[in-house]
């Protein structure tokens, strides 16, 4: 089959993610055949360079061979179960080690990210009500959040073109002011301006928390707010205050989790383990190394303790029927073999240090260099409302599958990445963003 013919069918018959569909008379779609490392390759072998990690969920590259191995062994001897009433060895491995890594547990598991944030809020909701506090029903997140676009995830985020469409269907929620260090003032530092807002976020638990739930945050990097990164005191003041006025803290770190920010995960940067801040972790995307859709959220024994009753009722109401796939198991246990048999975390230091000092040079119209671990962005300094679509479409011409956010350009790539890709990296997107101003 032809390219041509591949794109006019999937335009007739796939109705495309975060697409205005029309959008594709002019950009035409990239029909893709293979991956291998950090490259994409198409139906006429061109390849592209994935800075994106395929959305942010690829962490070893492609046609990796351990995490297709593992796919694959576990094929030969079971693909699926339903996980009521059932088990098997791949899920329960799988959260005995989440929950040593993390320090919470008792993992319920679902297929996306939207589904673990949904899965949260109803357990945050749900302890205060068996615990005798059904007034506590409402909850809060930071402005420019995102966690996900089912109604209840929507309901927190706060990101204008996915949620003013969709208001009327969704729940109030409250938004705190976001600590990203962009919008500190001048002579202000990041840590000064993260205190600031955790202060405000005080303020507004003090008066608000008989009727809170939960807080819900992507700790240190608001990723779809355009790779808004913040100080991790602000994640230490946020537990403070949570337990202080009890409110549930969940992090989100679909995004950020599985060593994306330098650490194992996000929270472990304010210090101690994810459990020392969280109440409740909401975990996707690279959990199985971008191969199959797998999410999970895991919690402490105390909130679990209140679902632990003879009636049906006063237990977890909430289920998916892909729940626990053990093929999804296998791929997330093959992604923690691989941050086991090396030091990725170390070796990522040295990648991200290239990155940075790369970026750091280009002679562009752009803001300071952000990082934090395998996060690299800066903003464009350019009048051309159509910056990303056309940086996005320069960048495919050469060879690169980079999707700025707004004037944002980031990096968010696969951590396999080898001298020669880095070098493509840099010199790809120097030529489209200059291309696209
Ligand atoms: C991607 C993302 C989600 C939603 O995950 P999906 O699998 O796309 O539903 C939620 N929260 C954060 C922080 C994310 O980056």
């Amino acid at each position: 089959m032809n390219n041509h013919h591949l794109l006019q069918r999937s335009l007739q018959a796939v109705w495309h993610p975060c697409t205005q569909m029309k959008h594709h008379e002019r950009y035409p779609l990239v029909p893709i055949a293979r991956g291998e490392g950090a490259w994409l390759f198409d139906t006429e072998g061109k390849g592209y360079l994935d800075a994106v990690s395929s959305w942010w969920v690829n962490l070893f590259g492609h046609n990796q061979p351990t995490i297709k191995e593992a796919i694959k062994a576990q094929l030969d001897q079971l693909e699926h179960v339903m996980l009521a009433g059932f088990t098997h060895a791949p899920v329960v491995e799988l959260s005995e080690k989440l929950s040593a890594l993390t320090g919470l547990g008792h993992a319920f598991y679902a297929s996306d990210g939207a589904s673990a944030t949904e899965i949260a809020l109803k357990m945050s909701f749900h302890y205060w009500r068996n615990i005798g506090q059904p007034q506590k029903t409402k909850f809060i997140s930071l402005q420019n959040s995102y966690h996900g676009e089912t109604l209840g995830a929507l309901s927190v985020t706060d990101v204008a073109i996915f949620k003013d469409t969709y208001a009327p269907l969704i729940l109030q929620s409250a938004q705190m002011p976001s600590p990203d260090s962009r919008l500190a003032e001048d002579g202000e530092s990041e840590e000064a301006y993260a205190l600031r807002c955790a202060e405000a976020l005080e303020h507004y638990v003090a008066q608000h928390h008989a009727e809170l739930a939960a807080f819900i945050i992507e700790p240190l990097v608001q990723g779809a707010a355009g790779m808004a990164i913040y100080h991790a005191v602000y994640l230490k003041r946020a537990r403070e205050i949570c337990s202080r006025y009890q409110v549930h803290l969940i992090a989100d770190e679909i995004a950020v989790g599985f060593g994306r920010t330098g650490t194992m995960f996000a929270c472990e940067q304010a210090g101690g383990k994810v459990s020392d801040i969280a109440d409740f972790i909401c975990l996707s995307k690279g959990i199985t190394g971008g191969y199959l859709p797998l999410s999970v959220v895991l919690t402490t024994d105390a909130i679990y303790q209140a679902f632990y009753h003879d009636q049906t009722v006063k237990g977890f109401l909430h289920s998916h029927s892909y729940t626990g796939n053990p093929l999804a198991c296998a791929a997330a246990l093959a992604t923690l073999k691989l941050f086991e048999a090396s030091d990725v975390l170390g070796d990522n230091q040295h990648t991200a240090r290239q990155l940075w000092a790369a970026a750091a040079q280009y002679d562009l119209p752009f803001g300071p260099v952000r990082q934090r671990g395998m996060i690299t962005a800066f903003e464009v300094d350019t009048p051309n409302p159509q910056f990303a679509r056309d940086c996005y479409a320069a960048a495919l011409k050469h060879g690169l599958l980079l999707r700025p956010i707004g004037n944002t350009v980031y990096w968010m790539p696969p951590y396999c990445l080898t001298v020669a890709d880095i070098e493509h990296l840099v010199q790809a997107t120097r030529a489209a963003v200059v291309e696209s101003l």
